[in-house]
């Protein structure tokens, strides 16, 4: 049988600070699709610093290499240029699949963004379906052949527009199949139910995250996500746009804690379905409030219309990650968004570039 390396062979992580030792005995080989991405990269770090060995695939559709830049040299880290779209043969423990294009103005027709043409938005949500369900499909084949665990990143989106609230896993959503954002929502569905029948039907081991708004630094600037949205705006000290009348509420989660609660779920025994967000519900007039006391008291705000249906509200009832898996989330939004600001101010006026690969 193929021998593990112990992780006794690397004390030092890529940023030159020591490695306890002891936190497990054996590294694992750990494959991260879409690792170059927002949350990809902050869980590659984790992963790194715990001693394992990690391979990263991603497209770089919406990812960029200099999130993973202080990883390439290590020996115990690979970077593979590869669509998920495409089968691929590769012998991990662990697969954390998180491959896909997450960000809405490529998916969303908004009618203040008509830069954005018809086509564009046509082939972009081509990518989500084959992303979502050809590149699920295929990571969900590898994990049977090579009997690794594999973790699927879907979506509070799956709840749709909810008439439950807060939403608990048992709830089935309210989305609408034929609508905008149904590409994105309706493609995590699917792909939730592809992890469910490898896992009943072919005892593939699966877990599923249900995953609440996010932010952090390395967020995709300019995607058009709300906390990236006022975050730059602010800075740019231009007004902070509000969509609709800015009284629908999202909870904004910090991304250390994220993926705090990811691993946890690899590593727990249970499937899931789990939500993993942070309860703490804002309207959206009062994440730009947040956003002016923490960067600009004088930034101005200016309404807009909403995109085509748009959650009214979203809180995740987490009682059964609380339960089964520890997790709860530790940092509150006044205390995580200063700390995207500084990556932000570094990103937007720094000579740092911005997007592709
Ligand atoms: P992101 O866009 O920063 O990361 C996604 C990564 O996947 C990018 O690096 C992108 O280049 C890569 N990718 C896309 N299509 C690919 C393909 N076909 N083949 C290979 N790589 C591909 O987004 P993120 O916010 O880091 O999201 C990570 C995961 O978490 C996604 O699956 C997303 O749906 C899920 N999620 C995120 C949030 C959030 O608030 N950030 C909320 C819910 C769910
Ligand atoms: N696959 C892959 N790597 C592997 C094994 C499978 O990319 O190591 C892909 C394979 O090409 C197929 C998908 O995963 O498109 C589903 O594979 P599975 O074996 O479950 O189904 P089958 O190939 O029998 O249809
Ligand atoms: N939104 C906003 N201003 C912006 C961008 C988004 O008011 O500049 C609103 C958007 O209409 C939605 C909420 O913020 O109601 C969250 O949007 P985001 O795209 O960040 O996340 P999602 O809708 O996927 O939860």
């Amino acid at each position: 049988a193929y021998e593990l390396p112990t992780r006794n062979f690397d004390l030092v992580n890529a940023a030159g600070a020591r490695i306890p030792l002891g936190l497990k005995s054996k590294s694992l080989r750990v494959l991260v699709t879409g690792g170059s991405g927002f949350v990809g990269s902050h869980l590659v770090d984790r992963l790194m610093a715990r001693g394992d060995n990690v391979i990263v695939l991603d497209n770089f559709f919406t990812g960029r290499k200099d999130n993973v830049l202080h990883h390439l040299r290590n020996p115990r880290f690979e970077l593979i240029r590869h669509d998920v779209v495409e089968p691929i043969l590769l012998e991990v423990d662990q697969i954390y699949h998180l491959a896909c294009p997450a960000s809405p103005v490529h998916y969303k027709y908004n009618p203040v963004k008509t830069i954005i043409s018809f086509i564009t938005l046509f082939s972009s949500r081509l990518r989500y379906h084959k992303t979502n369900v050809v590149g699920t499909l295929n990571m969900l084949g590898l994990a049977k052949r090579i009997n690794a665990r594999f973790l699927l990143t879907s979506t509070s989106e799956v709840y749709g527009d909810p008439l439950e609230h807060p939403q608990v896993e048992t709830y089935w959503g309210n989305v609408n199949p034929i609508g905008v954002r149904s590409c994105y929502d309706e493609g995590k569905r699917v792909a939730e139910t592809l992890t469910m029948d490898y896992h009943r039907g072919l005892n593939t081991e699966v877990r599923i995250a249900r995953i609440f708004n996010t932010y952090g630094p390395r967020m995709c600037l300019d995607d058009g996500r709300v906390v990236s949205n006022f975050v730059a705006q602010a800075l740019r000290k231009q007004p902070l746009t509000v969509y609709g009348d800015g009284m629908q509420t999202r909870s904004f989660q910090y991304v250390s804690d994220l993926v705090d609660g990811l691993m946890r779920l690899m590593e727990g025994e249970h499937v899931g379905p789990f939500n993993l967000g942070n309860p703490g519900e804002f309207t959206m007039l009062e994440l730009a409030k947040v956003v002016q006391d923490t960067i600009d008291p004088n930034a101005k705000i200016e309404f807009r219309p909403n995109t085509e249906d748009d959650p009214h509200k979203r809180k995740p009832d987490i009682s059964r990650a609380k339960e089964l898996l520890g997790w709860q989330p530790s940092v509150t939004l006044r205390e995580g968004l200063p700390l995207m600001v500084s990556d932000f101010r570094q990103r937007i006026f720094g000579d740092l570039k911005e997007g592709g690969s």
